[in-house]
């Protein structure tokens, strides 16, 4: 099997022909300016060390500085670090941040580490890549089972390497460290912003059917927002399995037993009241084959390959997650006419946010939760409506639509530095 990185980089040349651009801006684009290995040795609780493998890529900067999380994932690879990476590029300029990529990884379960374990590891990580991170060079931020807490620990390891306060490194900080209001909501919301705009475009029912895959931050905040707008949330699922309700789960008391108890329990409740209901279980390859209009990825890469794609029912699928439909599937799903809301559009929100978050770091001066809102709304509700007209104008898929769009926007600046290749 072709490695992840490879299949992701396939799309450029189907994007060039839609694009105004050099072959040079794809050629700058195939390849990452610098990527980094380090290892990280830990003092466990129990007095034994271990040495864990990190890495931070710089994808692109030619738009601005490197911008992209830092996942800490026992999968973590540097053929996914970099892929994730070039996303992350990809996703700057599809709605217009002056950034270009980057994206770091721990290879690490963090759920079998104790919090000053964790701690110690995070330290550990700015330590080894401090040299390569900076305002300006490149800022880290969140990504799967990486939090704000995280983040507090990274910029205040790198404030103590630099010997003062640098809050616009990282973004995703704690409020109390120069966090942004909205920054934890902003993939959810920014994918929910996404779907409202097409959603008349897209589904005749009323309200529409929806599924989660993936119940951290971004697939919970996801389902609490459908559920709030009247959409009839019938599955969620987490790395366990899922559960089901064809007339609709109540969303926010799931939600509130998942932070709870970490667990997913179909909950009744009746004013304060609640109950654990016995709810049909289901598992997430069963989630994905749901009857409904909207299907939401929020968890890992190629949840939907060609071993699945032909089970997938969904009117509309919202990539909430990183690559989490294979390219063979995604052409496939084009093919059957379902709508598919590539990633680089649809989990933009969390990186305006974090845009927003180093702007107001600059600035010195923090914006209200409204004004963070109203932004991101505007700024992708745009750029949605931007990418639709284009892929109906060229008979193409939205993916393709905001590649071309992106190659574009970062062809320009390659042009304007004058150093072509
Ligand atoms: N990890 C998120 C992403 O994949 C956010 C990155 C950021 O805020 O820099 O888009």
């Amino acid at each position: 099997m072709a490695d992840l990185f490879e299949s992701a980089t396939g799309i450029l040349d189907e994007a060039l022909q839609h694009a105004d651009v050099s072959e040079d801006t794809v050629e700058r684009l195939r390849h990452p300016r610098s990527a980094l290995a380090v290892s990280i040795p830990v003092r466990m609780d129990d007095g034994s060390l271990r040495t864990f493998q990190g890495f931070r890529v710089r994808y692109n900067d030619v738009r601005g500085p490197a911008k992209g999380g830092i996942r800490f994932h026992p999968q973590v690879s540097l053929d996914e670090v970099q892929t994730l990476a070039f996303w992350m590029t990809i996703k700057c300029a599809v709605v217009d941040l002056p950034y270009g990529g980057g994206k770091g990884g721990v290879i690490v379960n963090p759920k079998e580490m104790s919090t000053a374990e964790l701690e110690r590891l995070s330290r550990g990580y700015i330590d080894g890549v401090h040299d390569a991170i900076g305002p300006d060079i490149d800022i880290p931020a969140p990504d799967v089972y990486t939090n704000a807490m995280i983040m507090g620990w990274m910029v205040d390891q790198y404030s103590i390497i630099e010997r003062g306060r640098i809050p616009a490194v990282i973004t995703g900080k704690p409020l109390a460290l120069g966090g942004s209001l909205g920054r934890d909501t902003a993939t959810a919301d920014g994918g929910f912003f996404v779907t409202q705009a097409l959603r008349s475009k897209v589904f005749d029912s009323d309200p529409p059917t929806a599924a989660v895959q993936g119940f951290g931050n971004a697939g919970m905040t996801m389902a609490e927002l459908l559920h709030a707008a009247g959409y009839k949330v019938v599955a969620v699922s987490d790395s366990q399995g899922g559960i089901f309700k064809p007339d609709g789960l109540h969303i926010p008391s799931v939600a509130k037993t998942k932070r709870e108890s970490r667990a997913l329990k179909g909950v009744y409740c009746e004013g304060t009241v609640c109950e654990v209901v016995e709810h049909d279980r289901i598992t997430n390859d069963e989630l994905l084959a749901l009857d409904v209009d909207l299907l939401v990825p929020a968890a890992l890469e190629n949840a939907i390959t060609m071993d699945n794609v032909d089970s997938v029912k969904a009117k509309m699928i919202v990539e909430l997650a990183n690559g989490p439909i294979d390219p063979d599937a995604d052409h496939a799903l084009h093919d059957r006419g379902v709508v598919v809301v590539p990633d680089v559009l649809a989990n933009a929100g969390g990186v305006t946010v974090s845009y927003y978050e180093w702007v107001q770091n600059r600035q010195g001066y923090a914006w209200t939760a409204e004004k963070v809102r109203s932004r991101l709304q505007e700024r992708m509700v745009t750029e949605a409506e931007r990418l639709w007209g284009f892929a109906e104008e060229r008979g193409v898929s939205l993916r393709v639509a905001a590649y071309a769009q992106a190659l574009e926007r970062i062809g320009g600046a390659v042009d304007a530095t004058g150093h072509k290749a």
